[in-house]
């Protein structure tokens, strides 16, 4: 069976409240092998780990959405620090900018991605960005990019990051050349149901061309259903949709994709020592 990954999925979320071992073990049975559940302010955060708590095999992520930037006060900022000390959590986010929607204020949103981005080079955890603009603008992809490189992640050889890709952009929406420069800049790219959207069609191009090293799928359940899967809420078992999407635009066939992505999730989020992610098969 082909293996895969889900690099981003909110299982903390209220919607899989109800059902959560069918959910999970629905993955189990498509192949997926990892799964990272990020956290998008304190309650999640302390959600991504309650899910660890209960499937040990799955990772956690801490850190402020640029949806929450503005209501995560000082007070819930300390917690998610100290959460992201976790040895469980082996990424910090998510975080980023959303140029689209705009819950929070933009001045809001990068004071929040910085202390994120700061807090990911302390702890050596790999940034995970969210980044959307509105229709037809890339105005968030530029001013993310620039504050990349403010908080010095050009060089792909970070000294906390082991030569480890520093940052993942999440859920890709964007130019080539933005790809482009974050590839450059050392960071992974990884593809979500988002993909396969109208506005989107930058997408493939990028997922031909990303190194197969830096490349992840993810659903971002419970968003973001792909294709031919029930819109009212993503799981993680439909990761294999665009798995074979990402699979088709490189020309490979998805067992190798699949293979690729679990090495190159386990390259990107290592876990501390004596923590290991035990498969459990059949
Ligand atoms: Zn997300």
């Amino acid at each position: 069976m082909t293996a895969l990954v889900d690099s981003h999925c909110h299982l903390q979320s209220d919607r899989f409240a109800a059902d959560l071992d069918l959910v999970v073990g629905g993955a189990r049975v498509a192949g997926v092998e990892r799964i990272l559940v990020p956290g998008w302010d304190e309650a999640s955060c302390a959600g991504a780990l309650a899910v660890v708590e209960r499937f040990p095999w799955i990772d956690a992520a801490v850190g402020v959405h640029p949806h929450d930037a503005a209501t995560v006060d000082d007070d819930g900022w300390a917690r998610v620090v100290s959460l992201a000390r976790d040895e469980r959590v082996v990424a910090v986010g998510e975080t980023g900018l959303d140029f689209d929607r705009v819950f929070s204020p933009i001045a809001a949103q990068l004071a929040n991605l910085r202390r994120n981005l700061t807090l990911a080079a302390e702890t050596g955890k790999p940034a995970i960005l969210h980044c959307r603009s509105a229709a037809g603008r890339r105005d968030a992809q530029d001013t993310l990019v620039d504050e990349l490189r403010r908080a010095g992640f050009d060089d792909a050889g970070a000294a906390p990051f082991g030569g480890r890709p520093p940052a993942v952009v999440h859920s890709f929406s964007g130019p080539v050349d933005f790809a482009r420069a974050v590839l450059d800049m050392g960071l992974a790219i990884s593809f979500s149901g988002l993909a396969f959207r109208a506005g989107e069609e930058a997408s493939a191009e990028v997922a031909a061309a990303v190194p197969r090293d830096r490349l992840l799928v993810e659903t971002d359940s419970p968003f973001l259903s792909p294709p031919g899967t029930p819109r009212k809420r993503n799981e993680p078992e439909w990761v294999r949709v665009t798995a074979a999407w990402v699979a088709e635009v490189r020309g490979e066939v998805v067992e190798g994709i699949g293979t690729g992505l679990v090495a190159t999730y386990d390259a990107i989020f290592p876990r501390a020592g004596g923590l290991t992610r035990q498969p459990r098969r059949g």
